[in-house]
């Protein structure tokens, strides 16, 4: 559609082209001033015009819209270093400008099996490519009772290579195995860890990969849940009902593995659905951040006296309902 405004400078630069044929044809001399002074007073005219144009057209960009909706917040993290984070992840993620996080560990045969998992130059990358590099163990350890000696070793390793390649130190731990125990709380501390990401469980049975949203103050910062831990059946549905938690200050928390995921099939999530997942979130506006962004919305030193109060609460009201 032509606007009036733009009919009007056509109508002007067509004037100014014409007159300048005259001006030409009639081999006017310069001396005579007339046809110069008629295109400058043409020029003086039409300036205006399409400053005002310009500026028209700025009003009408969509930029001016709010780009998403700040009270709807999306957290997205991918574990256990699948090679197809940085394959399949990154180049999509990097198309929507969403933020994540990758938990890295070492587990498995990480090291000498490069077609399933990261190279540790391709983390460096996503590292520069701002994403957040966390920490999920060296060896992939569940932390037990039994174990959590262990732990410093664990973060130990993880935090030496990022040393190694110049990655940012892991300020977000996610728990191996989704494994929890308080009496890693002062190792993770030490460690400079103020985030730490578990599964859907204990609310929720480990089965369908639901779960509660993050509530800032609520829950320990060191036990975030995930509001939905994808699984390969998982249509859309299943992630629309996890991220429509995130309302009234909530976060939710989504947790993936490789997708797809080429050694573990069981947590793999199949491209063409994560793709239908990530259309969803722009398209509804949500805001998508990593995990250490979560610091904007809540303060990770306040930590809530009881750190398994709302947990069972929550499983108190999942078994009335
Ligand atoms: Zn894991």
């Amino acid at each position: 559609m032509i606007s009036e405004r733009q009919a009007t400078v056509d109508n002007l630069v067509r004037k100014l082209w014409e007159l300048m044929n005259e001006f030409d044809s009639e081999k006017t001399s310069l001396v005579s001033g007339q046809p110069l002074f008629l295109i400058l007073c043409v020029l003086v005219l039409l300036l205006p015009c399409l400053h005002r144009d310009a500026k028209g057209q700025q009003k009408d960009r969509p930029e001016n819209e709010p780009k998403v909706n700040e009270n709807r917040v999306v957290i997205l993290t991918f574990d256990d270093a699948s090679a197809s984070h940085y394959s399949i992840v990154r180049p999509l993620l990097l198309k929507y400008q969403f933020g994540a996080t990758f938990f890295i560990t070492e587990g498995w045969d990480f090291s000498s099996n490069k077609k399933d998992y990261l190279t540790w130059e391709q983390i460096r990358t996503m590292d520069r490519d701002g994403f957040e590099i966390g920490n999920h163990t060296r060896d992939h350890m569940g932390i037990t009772e039994k174990t959590v000696s262990r732990l410093n070793d664990q973060l130990v390793g993880i935090e030496q290579r990022c040393e190694q390649y110049g990655i940012q130190k892991p300020v977000s731990f996610a728990w191996p195995g989704n494994a929890i125990t308080p009496s890693a709380f002062p190792i993770l501390k030490e460690h400079g860890i103020l985030f730490a990401r578990r599964g859907g469980a204990p609310e929720y049975p480990y089965e369908f990969g639901q779960g509660f949203p993050y509530e800032p103050g609520v829950d320990h910062p060191y036990l975030i849940p995930s509001a939905g831990d994808a699984r390969p059946n998982w249509q859309l549905e299943d992630f629309i009902r996890a991220v429509e938690k995130s309302e009234e200050g909530r976060l939710a928390v989504l947790q993936f593995h490789g997708v797809p995921d080429t050694a573990h099939s069981w947590v793999s999530s199949p491209v063409d659905q994560f793709e239908a997942y990530l259309r969803y979130l722009a398209l509804k506006k949500f805001k998508v951040i990593a995990l250490r962004d979560a610091d904007r919305y809540v303060n990770p030193h306040q930590w809530p006296e009881d750190p398994f109060a709302i947990i069972e609460k929550r499983k108190k009201e999942l078994a009335n309902q």
